[in-house]
């Protein structure tokens, strides 16, 4: 039987981090992952969706946004599906080579392209092996989910894996969920001349973001063509003329809605699969996922988990910090806590959606008295010279302390824009002391230095 330190399980984004981090503090590690090599991120995820919006963006403000700049253009506008699919397949190819490149050959690490499935607490299947391990970290990952609708069947879904795969785009699409991926590839679809409707269940978008900046940004995603009906509960898939009819209602109003392809987008799960976690003594959480303390230590206290398999939020700066602080706690005698960071996230639509830190609303639900402030991109100079108006920051700050809690924003650069008040939340910036600091004008920037000011002109 072959005996490892630490033996990782997956070499996605989370099991990359474990791996290095356990290396560095000299323990020899095993990594290993079902191929293809490279992970969500990667493969399927963050990468070759925003290189498939560049494509719908650009070819939208080709469209919709140049003539309003002075700048004329003879004939139409087309695009080239299969290249702009080559394009991204050779920009993954070469993403994964070069993160294969970041842990095969490490000193202390050995990569092998094999399934994982543990046998007994301390002892897992890989490929053909039996491996014993000291410690082992679970990187797994997570997979597209189907939602339960009675009469969806195969024939008619797509998963966001499908769409970044298609050559050929059906004339209708109805999709399942207005989270990240439902509006970023429903707005992906919709710019590239499909007919989206998109549904979601939750009659408000996201009820902890302040009303203002849910509606400008739904708003502004409507004005691109891509519109979100809330509240709307699906009832049932039903067949005409091979097509899907979607059954559901919106409070007492029942809609119908037909199309020749559903996206669901309705969230993923954890990656179980073939892991045999029980076989382990490692417990699951009741969404199925593996079940974690702050130490990322699952009920077998050898084994650690890291990413979406334990059910975090699913975003990729979360994926590698818990990576690394799993391969640290396998590696080390001392373990490292998560600690409770303000996680910033974006939606990459046009306009872009940004937010970090608490919202207004989840202060007041923690008790913290707060002072805000607001101020839509029609305020702003930068933004009415780049012909970019539509977009909106909230800033919240204590009203004891003055500390910046959080911010929530849309607009164009959000997602960029969204750093500078995650950098004053990491350095516990109060918003007298960000008031103070200088901003290049005009600049979109500016916005934050705007709605600072006004909360310290107003207290
Ligand atoms: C369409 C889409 C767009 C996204 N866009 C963004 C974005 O813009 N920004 C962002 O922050 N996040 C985005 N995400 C989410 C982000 O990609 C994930 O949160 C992150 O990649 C998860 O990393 P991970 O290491 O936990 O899992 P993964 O990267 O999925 O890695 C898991 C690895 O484990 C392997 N594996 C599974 N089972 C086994 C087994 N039994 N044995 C061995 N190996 C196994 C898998 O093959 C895989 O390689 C997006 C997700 C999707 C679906």
């Amino acid at each position: 039987m072959k005996k490892v330190q630490v033996l990782v399980i997956g070499a996605g984004s989370a099991g990359r981090y474990a791996a290095r981090e356990a290396a560095r503090l000299g323990r020899e590690v095993l990594i290993a992952s079902t191929p293809p090599f490279g992970g969500l991120c990667i493969l399927k995820g963050c990468m070759p969706s925003k290189a498939l919006l560049r494509s719908a963006h650009e070819l939208y403000a080709a469209k919709a946004e140049l003539a309003d700049l002075g700048i004329d253009h003879a004939g139409t506008f087309s695009f080239d599906l299969p290249a702009i699919i080559r394009m991204k397949n050779r920009m993954i190819a070469e993403m994964a080579d070069s993160a294969r490149g970041s842990i095969d050959g490490i000193p202390g690490i050995t990569l092998v392209e094999e399934p994982v499935s543990f046998l007994t607490p301390e002892t897992a299947q890989v490929g053909h092996q039996i491996v014993h391990f000291e410690r082992a970290v679970i990187a797994t990952g997570s997979l597209p989910k189907i939602p339960d609708i009675p009469g969806l069947t195969g024939k008619w879904t797509l998963t966001s894996d499908d769409v970044l795969e298609l050559e050929t785009l059906p004339e209708s699409v109805i999709v399942l969920g207005a989270g990240p991926v439902g509006l970023e590839l429903g707005q992906y679809l919709s710019m590239m001349g499909v007919k989206v409707t998109v549904v979601e269940i939750s009659s408000r978008w996201n009820p902890d973001v302040d009303i203002r900046i849910e509606e400008g940004y739904l708003a502004a995603l409507a004005k691109r063509g891509l519109t979100v009906h809330l509240g709307f509960r699906s009832e049932h898939f039903e067949e005409s003329a091979d097509r899907p009819v979607l059954h559901g209602k919106i409070g007492d109003k029942s809609l119908r809605l037909e199309a020749d392809r559903v996206l669901c987008a309705t969230g993923r799960r954890p990656d179980l699969d073939n892991l045999n976690p029980l076989a382990a003594e490692v417990h699951l959480s009741h969404h199925r996922a593996i079940r974690v303390d702050p130490w990322l230590r699952t009920s077998n206290p050898r084994i650690f988990a890291a990413g979406d398999v334990t059910g975090a939020l699913p975003v990729l700066n979360l994926a590698t910090y818990h990576g690394e602080i799993a391969g640290f706690n396998a590696a080390s005698a001392l373990p490292k806590k998560i600690e409770d960071r303000a996680v910033p996230t974006a939606i990459f639509s046009d306009p872009e959606f940004a937010r970090v830190g608490l919202t207004e609303l989840q202060a007041h639900a923690l008790h913290i008295p707060t002072i805000t402030g607001y101020l839509p991109f029609s305020d702003l100079g930068k933004a009415i010279v780049n012909r970019q108006t539509d977009g909106a920051l909230k800033i919240v700050a204590d009203k004891k302390t003055r500390e910046i809690l959080g911010a929530e924003m849309y607009g164009a650069g959000a997602s960029d824009l969204i750093h500078l008040l995650t950098v004053a939340i990491g350095f516990s910036a109060t918003i007298d002391q960000y008031q103070r600091i200088l901003h290049i004008h005009p600049t979109m920037a500016e916005i934050v230095k705007y709605v600072v000011e006004e909360m310290t002109d107003s207290f």
